[in-house]
């Protein structure tokens, strides 16, 4: 099969280019075989390796309708979920995320990370949906799960090691919801201990807010320095970095930059959740990707909640969620950013490829439609062919060996 006349955004390249912008790529089997400056000038479409959601909560995907949105605030959305969570029904949690999933997939998403909320020492009914719906999704949807526990919890020492050899056993990731905590550095020093002893990777929901004494993030950075952990460490949301004084949040970012750490912006949720809402809002909760950029670290962008009661809206189409980063931040151009749902979020979840396009590489691609940045936020350019295992995808299929191949 052979993709003609395509740009790769330079962030993606991983081979070398000179001043080609315009390429054929040719696939054979599960991989692309060779790249070539292709004799066309004009790209007719643009090719991206298969993005990667490094945050989102299937678990709780389009509840919004049983348990209401919450109208911008954060801890109301927090209160109503946990109460709504009380009579939520396997068979109902696993019909969510199969619908998550598939939507992923027919987006073009290759691997996904969710969050499951795990309340105390018990295993939440999730888990065992979610490890239902991770097989069968093998092979297909890369699946990932990070435990997501109130900080305060981890100070009971023995809940604490239940939750770690829980998610242990079922291969997740150990988490945290951090927000101003009392004794918050004692407490996240033990989550980073307790992830050493038992080889966990971790994702910390932290500083989910705009009060400018959240300081989770500067926290977990200058522990993970202090102890050099074995696994990464992921961050998401870090709202208040964009209420932080400029030179306190880029020496916050300085640090997490040497400790390693992973940024994860969530545009959807803290638009609807930070800011006033009997007024206009004005400080928007997005984190601060360009200068994390400047320090060496390039952030993620991800989708969080989909249609639930901490945002009543959207899909699991990462290229959505892409689009409204690039406004929300001012990353232009937008070309120079894929790295951020491609490249930054596949190192974050440890996968085996860096999502770089290259000879060699497998062929886990999208080629949209749109031949320059411009394109990129309009709904023709966002019309895509998802490449999967090297074969095209039609939208309405789940399967790709029921594909019947008509490509050259
Ligand atoms: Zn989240």
């Amino acid at each position: 099969m052979k993709l003609e006349a395509l740009h790769i955004p330079r962030v993606l390249r991983g081979f070398e280019s000179a001043a080609a912008e315009v390429f054929d790529v040719r696939i054979e089997g599960a991989h692309v075989a060779d790249i070539v400056a292709s004799p066309v000038q004009r790209a007719r479409g643009m090719l991206i390796s298969a993005p990667v959601d490094a945050h989102v909560h299937i678990d709780k995907a389009f509840s919004v309708r049983e348990v209401g949105a919450a109208n911008g605030d954060l801890f109301t959305a927090i209160d109503r979920t946990a109460r709504h969570r009380a009579q939520w029904r396997a068979e109902d949690i696993e019909q969510r995320m199969e619908r998550a999933v598939r939507e992923a997939w027919q987006c073009g998403t290759r691997a996904m990370r969710t969050h499951l909320d795990w309340p105390d020492a018990e295993p939440p009914v999730a888990l065992q949906c979610f490890e239902r719906v991770r097989e069968r999704w093998h092979g297909r949807v890369t699946l990932q799960f990070v435990a997501l526990t109130p900080l305060d919890v981890f100070a009971d020492a023995r809940a604490a090691r239940r939750i770690a050899a829980a998610v242990r056993q079922a291969g997740g990731v150990l988490g945290a919801f951090v927000y101003r905590n009392e004794g918050i550095v004692h407490k996240l020093g033990h989550v980073l201990d307790l992830a050493q002893e038992f080889g966990l990777a971790l994702d910390f929901h932290v500083d989910e807010g705009l009060d400018a004494d959240a300081t989770g993030l500067r926290a977990i950075a200058q522990l993970a320095l202090a102890r050099g952990l074995a696994r990464p460490i992921t961050c998401g949301h870090a709202c208040s970095l964009s209420v932080q004084d400029a030179v306190q949040a880029r020496d916050t970012l300085r640090l997490c930059a040497e400790a390693g750490i992973a940024l994860v912006a969530l545009p959807t949720t803290n638009l609807y959740l930070q800011g006033a809402w009997d007024e206009t809002p004005l400080p928007r909760g997005i984190t601060r990707i360009r200068e994390a950029a400047v320090a060496g670290l390039r952030a993620c962008l991800a989708t969080d909640n989909v249609q639930d009661a901490f945002y009543p809206y959207g899909s699991h189409d990462l290229l959505q969620v892409f689009g409204l980063g690039v406004q929300m931040a001012h990353l232009a151009p937008a070309t120079d950013w894929f790295d951020a749902i491609t490249v930054s979020p596949a190192r974050a979840l440890e996968l085996d490829w860096s999502g770089h396009i290259a000879p060699g590489c497998p062929a886990d691609l999208v080629r949209l439609a749109a031949a320059d940045e411009h394109d990129l936020l309009h709904a023709g350019g966002l019309q895509r062919t998802v490449i999967r295992d090297g074969r095209p995808l039609r939208q309405d299929e789940q399967q790709v060996e029921q594909y019947e191949e008509t490509a050259t």
